[in-house]
């Protein structure tokens, strides 16, 4: 029955890690600190159908920014704008999660706070040198819904 399998999947919100059910970074859509805000870059953009959009520097792994698709609301690709720019001007807080989080305090953390979306990452102690913050992927409010309301 479906109620019994969003009982199910309510009481696996104690379990499951925000890791289990995140999109992984490496099918992550991303945009380039650097990006200029030209008419194809918005295409593409537009096209990804992504409503929040994390903005990297220099690597996949360094997320330095999110950007809101409704940003974008008075750029004019003509003018070839500067992503900084828009982001220096709205200055989204990132949200940063550890790979482990447990769905139900995700789930309390997405009501509390503004943003629906949270960067997910690790220290990884892995390996000879320092001990680093590695980002593995993103979560967002629909991944944990999609827990509670999947039917298997
Ligand atoms: P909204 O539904 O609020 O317009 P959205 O459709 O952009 O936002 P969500 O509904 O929050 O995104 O998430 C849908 C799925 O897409 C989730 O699995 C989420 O992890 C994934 N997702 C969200 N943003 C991105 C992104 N920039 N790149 C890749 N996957 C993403
Ligand atoms: P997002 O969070 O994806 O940027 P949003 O903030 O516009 O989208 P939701 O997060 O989907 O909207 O909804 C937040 C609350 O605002 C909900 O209670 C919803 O019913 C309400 N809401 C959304 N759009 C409108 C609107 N056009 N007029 C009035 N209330 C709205």
């Amino acid at each position: 029955k479906e109620e019994l399998n969003m009982i199910q999947g309510a009481l696996e919100l104690r379990t499951k890690t925000v890791e289990d059910v995140m999109t992984p970074l490496s099918n992550c859509f991303m945009i380039h600190n650097d990006a200029v805000l030209d008419f194809n870059t918005m295409l593409e953009i537009m096209e990804s159908g992504y409503t929040r959009i994390p903005v990297y520097e220099e690597e996949r792994t360094n997320i330095v920014d999110v950007l809101f698709v409704k940003d974008l609301a008075f750029v004019d690709p003509d003018d070839c704008t500067t992503l900084k720019t828009i982001t220096k001007f709205y200055n989204h807080p990132v949200h940063f999660v550890f790979h482990d989080t447990k769905l139900d305090s995700m789930l309390e953390e997405f009501k509390k706070g503004k943003s629906h979306l949270a960067i997910v990452q690790k220290v990884n102690n892995e390996g000879e040198g320092d001990p680093f913050y590695e980002v593995l992927g993103l979560v967002t409010l629909e991944d944990v819904i999609e827990e509670i309301i999947k039917s298997e």
